[in-house]
């Protein structure tokens, strides 16, 4: 009996964004460019104005100009949850400075704020919170012990869009910049892209022209400004970073479907908690009271009576046609980063990776998909059906 797989992700795209793609190959532009500049106001607004939006290639190149705009450079230490993406640390290392690995809250998954001021040494520049599956982290303390010991603060919100905390709009929440990701499975989806916001003007200026070469001009005005034209200056060794107006016109129209995607997301994951409320599971951390999580993924947990370990559970999962993955081996236990952390310990992340997995979650999913996975999932753990 063949049977039907379900898998971990699979992004949303209707033809509205394969029209605007089209469109956009049709134009003759193709690079950055209008669509991209529209993006950019697009992404501005839909924060709620007051911040300036600069799209990007990746969540990793927004870090990456992030930080670098933040004067981050050699001999600089800034801290990093272990909960994480490579990405949030390794930006780190292309500026030459040192990533602080700091434990979570094995309750948030966050970054445990209780843990930072002990890391904190003379050469801490800057703070990078990871809004762990979507979830805000406490920004209200993250903002106070930053201000109190002149950090800077660079969010990575890879996994939050669109969240809150206490109201305010990820991106404006208390972080000098913010870095989002329009990866395929992220929330929203340009294939590849992020943004790169900030109230700043002069941290915009800087990406603006970091993103490109170090061109001291976008593109767009470079190729449409007749006086401009060809005259231009290189004012530093800048990088590649701009985004594609393929990518920005699949960007606006994704866009326009966050919210929607996020109240979708919100509703699996409703019930998803009232299905596996029963058995050994240990269940995603809800928002703090106030704040509006994008419900990014869905990380179980097995709870210690649970009758399977992680690893055959996946295993299981998977052999009944059902994907699923694992967010994230902490940093400290991987080769690269092992040398960062010497003689420090990492109990929550530690605890926390030897027992999650993550299900599927996406916009497109159905009724009948989810059905499957939970009947899977109660089976697995010997829920009553
Ligand atoms: C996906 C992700 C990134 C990197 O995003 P890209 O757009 O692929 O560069 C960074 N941090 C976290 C937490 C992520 O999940």
């Amino acid at each position: 009996m063949s049977i039907e797989s379900i898998p971990f992700f699979r992004p949303s795209i209707g033809e509205d964004e394969i029209a605007a793609v089209t469109e956009c190959l049709r134009s003759g532009w193709l690079t950055t460019g209008p669509k991209t500049a529209a993006f950019e106001k697009a992404f501005s607004d839909f924060l709620g104005g007051g911040v300036e939006a600069v799209a990007v290639n990746s969540a990793t190149a927004a870090l990456h100009l992030g930080l670098e705009a933040l004067g981050v450079g050699p001999g600089d230490e800034v801290i990093v949850p272990t909960l994480t993406f490579t990405a949030t640390a390794e930006v780190v290392r292309y500026l030459g400075a040192q990533p602080v690995l700091v434990d979570i809250d094995a309750t948030t998954l966050c970054i445990d704020p209780g843990r930072i001021e002990a890391a904190i040494t003379q050469r801490t520049k800057a703070l990078m919170p990871v809004h762990f599956a979507g979830r805000m982290c406490d920004m209200t303390t993250l903002k106070a012990i930053a201000d109190k010991h002149s950090l800077r603060i660079l969010d990575d919100a890879a996994h939050a869009l669109p969240a809150h905390h206490q109201g305010v709009t990820v991106g404006k929440a208390g972080a000098d910049v913010t870095a989002f990701s329009f990866y395929a499975n992220k929330t929203m989806t340009t294939g590849e892209g992020g943004m790169l916001v900030t109230a700043d003007p002069a941290i915009a200026a800087r990406a603006r022209t970091m993103r490109l070469h170090g061109i001291d001009r976008d593109v767009f005005n470079r190729f449409t400004d007749p006086r401009a034209g060809w005259v231009y200056d290189v004012v530093a060794p800048g990088f590649k970073y701009n985004l594609a107006d393929i990518a920005s016109a699949l960007g606006l129209v994704q866009l326009q479907r966050a919210e929607s995607f996020g109240r979708i997301r919100a509703g699996r994951v409703a019930r998803y908690d009232a299905a596996f409320s029963d058995l050994p599971l240990i269940l995603p951390p809800k928002p703090a009271d106030g704040d509006g999580h994008s419900w990014h993924l869905y990380i179980v947990q097995l709870a210690q009576d649970a009758p399977i370990g992680r690893d055959d559970f996946i295993l299981t999962l998977k052999e009944q046609g059902i994907g699923t993955s694992v967010h994230y081996r902490p940093l400290h236990q991987m080769t690269v980063w092992k040398p960062f952390c010497e003689g420090a310990t990492f109990p929550q992340a530690d605890l926390v990776f030897s027992r999650c997995v993550t299900l599927p979650l996406f916009m497109a999913m159905t009724d009948a998909e989810q059905d499957r996975v939970i009947a899977v999932v109660r089976g697995v753990l010997g829920g009553r059906s």
